[in-house]
């Protein structure tokens, strides 16, 4: 057995197993080394009822007092509540959707319940905790990892097979070098994984962890460097001359540019009269203009006669951006076109033949304009809207259509800056911080199930004006399949409540196409309510949606509720965003007092460090960086910071990376950041 064998050579891996793991990204045997538990149940004792404490995880047993099942079918939570006692206190164990488990518990029998310990209305609360019945083998007392899995393959499996390949553990050499292991402490890789897999004690898990973050964010941080490295040799990029060549376009803008917007202009203006290619982020808020300024870029571009592409993540964005662009240039006489996975065979042709000839000038498109067929006469800017969607590997995949073009990634997720320059260790960064003036702050109110009603009456309200809606529905579990239920549900609620009104639902276990479908529909105005998960696209700009109510808010975080509230807005008129919450929380009371108190995603971004309670998404899939499997760029960004002093020494005193004794590191590089690094190291 080798760490590079795949993982169908195991016993009991066979071809459908092996397409699960896949999901999981595990194709090897070093992958499944590598597939960290997400977290630890510490089984080992049971902790008494009296004694728990409000924010932490414990395992109590107890025997059930009573249940207590809400199955309405126009409630949206058919909730289960149980009373639980071990003689020593009382505490509520609540399932939401607990339809399924309902019949499992029944007074009198006794049960271990491991889960977080919450307060509700001054009663011990534990949502959703595992439960065993009393005698379940499965109910051991030890800490058990538990890993992140998939349909088709369980905790106990992924278990199993670990403890398959736990020989291999030992094998494990240091491939750091050895004064970054001595001065940060580092625990060696065998006694790491080791106890990430099979831990004895809790000082061991945190040694390896703090070991594995490291040498996750010590890749991660080399592989950005290197490109930025890689990036700043080049000097002959695409150069412009003439640095007024804006000013025409940005003269015939019906509005003045905002502070912010002429800031970001100007360090882009500068980036295209140098000879290095220019390299920057630019983060605005939804509604902050940033479209615009990537206009006046491509204006310039095109005064030079050089072409322009723009990557937008969903044909919906693309579309929309189209529309607009073809508005803006019509008048001068420049061509936009369109390139999407759905268009016709011949369209396509015909966009890519003009495109090849410089008949085109600017195009937009989806992920279609990766494809390898797809060739510029003379491609001097690469845009890509809303990069967190995309991989650092998309990006460059698109800029190496060119002959080092410049390139201006656009996002409206709010991330602070101290992380921003870390995380974007490859990019320039420009922030817009100033909206449009007249622009109406969204209102945002708080309320409880209490409030529904009145709340849904406001939005019949807003209907009647012919405006739109969105109803989020709440997040349930991490799976697509079961929050689709709860919206689901409430779907059948809101049909009934708005019947003289079209109401359609997205969620996220929904086809791509299907998805684009409704969202279509809702954007042509087809449908007035809109109900959803959270798939609601980022970047969806659809100006009559003025009202948008969050169902059981208290289960998204911060920046989550920042980016669906952005949703609504976009017009001239009054938008409302009510949030909905039963929770006693203080975490929660404190986020939603943040929301209605500021519409700024960057504060939002600032709250969200200091508050992030824990399972919020906010991860790195979100930035469009390569996932990471046990580092949390948040949480670590202390880490991030020693990684990020160490990457630099690595890289001064090996700029290619060539040398023998960074060949692990190399390699782990490689396949972090995937194939299009491989053509530079
Ligand atoms: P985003 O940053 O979300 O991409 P957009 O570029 O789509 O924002 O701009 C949102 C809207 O604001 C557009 O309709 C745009 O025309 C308008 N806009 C942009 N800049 C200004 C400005 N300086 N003053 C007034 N309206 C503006
Ligand atoms: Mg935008």
């Amino acid at each position: 057995m080798n760490l590079d064998d795949r993982i169908d050579t195991l016993k009991g891996i066979g071809p459908k197993k092996l397409k699960n793991f896949e999901r999981l990204n595990i194709t090897t045997i070093e992958d499944l080394l590598y597939h960290f538990p997400r977290k630890y149940e510490d089984r080992r004792n049971t902790t008494l009822i009296k004694e728990v404490e409000i924010g932490n995880d414990y395992l109590v047993e107890g025997i059930i007092l009573s249940k207590r099942y809400d199955g309405s079918p126009y409630k949206k939570n058919n909730l289960l509540r149980l009373l639980v006692t071990d003689d020593t206190d009382i505490i509520e164990v609540v399932f939401f959707n607990g339809k399924y488990i309902v019949g499992y518990f029944n007074i009198g029998e006794k049960f271990s319940f491991y889960g977080r310990v919450s307060e509700n209305k001054d009663r011990k609360q534990m949502a959703h905790p595992e439960f065993y019945k009393k005698g379940d083998p499965n109910d051991v007392r030890a800490i058990i990892p538990v890993y992140p899995v998939t349909e088709g393959i369980s905790q106990k499996e992924m278990r199993k097979w670990q403890h398959q390949i736990r020989s291999l553990t030992q094998n494990l050499k240091e491939w750091l070098p050895p004064d970054i292991v001595k001065r940060n402490r580092l625990a060696d890789p065998s006694f790491a994984i080791d106890n990430i897999h099979f831990p004895k004690e809790k000082k061991s898990i945190l040694q390896g962890k703090y070991r594995l973050i490291f040498e996750e964010l010590l890749v991660l941080e080399t592989g950005l460097l290197f490109m930025k490295k890689q990036d700043m040799e080049v000097n002959e990029g695409v150069q412009l001359k003439n640095p007024d060549s804006g000013g025409e376009f940005i003269k015939s803008l019906p509005f003045v540019l905002t502070k912010g917007q002429q800031e970001t202009f100007k360090s882009i203006k500068k980036d295209l009269l140098s000879s290095k290619p220019m390299n920057r982020l630019v983060q605005g808020d939804v509604g902050s203009g940033k479209t615009v300024i990537a206009e006046i870029a491509m204006f310039m571009m095109h005064k030079e006669g050089y072409q322009s592409v723009m990557m937008a993540p969903t044909e919906l964005l693309a579309k929309q951006h189209f529309k607009s662009l073809k508005n803006d240039f019509e008048k001068f006489g420049i061509r936009t076109g369109i390139l999407c996975s759905s268009m016709k065979a011949a369209e396509k042709r015909k966009t890519i033949e003009d495109l090849k000839l410089g008949k085109i000038h600017i195009l937009v498109g989806t992920h279609a304009l990766i494809e390898p067929n797809v060739l510029f006469k003379n491609l001097g800017l690469v845009i890509t809207d809303e990069q967190h969607r995309f991989g650092v590997n998309q990006r460059m995949k698109l800029s190496n259509k060119g002959n080092n073009p410049n390139i201006l990634v656009m996002t409206a997720t709010p991330i602070p800056r101290t992380l921003a320059v870390i995380l974007y260790g490859d990019l320039d960064i420009s922030i817009i911080d100033t909206m449009p003036e007249g622009r109406k702050k969204v209102k945002t109110v708080s309320g409880n199930t209490k409030d529904r009603n009145k709340i849904y009456s406001f939005v019949k309200k807003q209907l009647k004006e012919h405006k739109q809606a969105y109803v989020v529905a709440p997040l349930i579990e991490e799976s697509d399949k079961i929050n689709a239920k709860s919206a689901e549900e409430l779907y059948e609620e809101l049909k009934v409540k708005f019947k003289e009104y079209n109401v359609a639902l997205v969620h996220g276990a929904m086809k791509q196409e299907e998805k684009d479908t409704i969202m279509e529909a809702f954007s042509l105005g087809n449908i007035d309510v809109l109900v959803s998960t959270v798939v609601i696209e980022v970047g969806i700009n659809v100006p009559n949606a003025t009202t948008m109510v969050i169902e059981n808010c208290e289960r998204f975080g911060l920046a989550q509720l920042h980016q669906l509230r952005g949703r609504v807005g976009r017009g001239g008129d009054q938008s409302y965003c009510f949030l909905i919450s039963d929770s006693e929380s203080k975490l929660s009371k404190k986020r939603i007092e943040t929301m209605c108190k500021t519409n700024s995603g960057f504060i939002i971004a600032e709250e969200d460090l200091l508050q992030r309670g824990p399972g919020e998404i906010f991860g790195t899939r979100q930035h469009g960086l390569p996932e990471m499997h046990i580092a949390d760029l948040v949480r670590h960004v202390n880490i991030l910071e020693k990684v990020k002093t160490e990457a630099e020494l690595i890289l001064k005193e090996d700029i290619n990376l060539s040398s023998k004794s960074n060949l692990i590191l190399k390699k782990k590089i490689k396949k972090m950041f995937g194939e299009e690094i491989r053509l530079q190291l």
